[in-house]
């Protein structure tokens, strides 16, 4: 196990720009070494999909009781969950240093957002016919399979070339760099921006001592 600290410094914080690369952010510092994981159970995993918007508030209730009724379910499906996340960082890690990214990666996303695909019904509202899962077929893997499928849309998108990874030493974290300039390099300005910013301050200041 990995001795992870169980309160982090700030809530999950949604700066990827898509769902998945969200999702690969819910943890702090670098993937071997973290400072925090905001996803501790499967509850949590439930809990950030809907404040990514991945999921409606009723239906993320709909899972949040099943996993209740169903705890075993629920723990298999939250430790597929963080293989998930390992799998979505990995690649889109990879990507983002012009790497080629691991088969067995795009195997465990692929076959996530394929197995939510498979269940998905075409379904008529005011706005038109779109694809949707129906709610009858909620599943506990519902959320993973919201989340695969927001990977994938990235990978197979124009935007792939717009992934990267924080500039910052110990900050992994992925993002889409939507600027029109494509100058975007920390994950978040007012974070790892900001104390990259200090650190360069600090080292002036101390260079201009001596
Ligand atoms: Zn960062």
């Amino acid at each position: 196990m990995r001795d992870i600290p169980a309160v982090p410094d700030h809530d999950i914080e949604l700066s990827g720009g898509a769902l998945a690369l969200d999702f690969a952010n819910t943890v702090g510092g670098t993937h071997v070494q973290p400072t925090h994981d905001h996803l501790r159970s499967y509850a949590d995993i439930v809990r950030f999909t809907e404040l990514a918007d991945g999921l409606d508030g009723p239906t993320a209730k709909r899972l949040a009781r099943r996993a209740e009724q169903d705890p075993r379910r629920a723990a298999a499906v939250y430790e597929l969950g963080i293989a998930l996340r390992e799998a979505i960082w990995g690649v889109f890690s990879a990507i983002a240093s012009g790497e080629a990214p691991r088969d067995a990666d795009l195997a465990l996303i692929g076959d996530a957002a394929a197995a939510g695909r498979a269940r998905e019904r075409l379904v008529y509202d005011r706005s038109g016919v779109g694809w949707s899962l129906p709610a009858d077929g909620d599943a506990l893997e519902r959320p993973l399979w919201e989340i695969a499928s927001s990977a994938a849309d990235v990978l197979t998108s124009a935007e792939l070339d717009r992934v990267k990874e924080c500039a910052s030493d110990t900050c992994e974290w992925v993002f889409l760099d939507r600027s029109r300039n494509r100058s975007r390099r920390w994950c978040d300005m007012s974070d790892c921006g900001n104390r990259a910013k200090a650190r360069r301050f600090q080292a002036k200041t101390r260079a201009a001592r001596v």
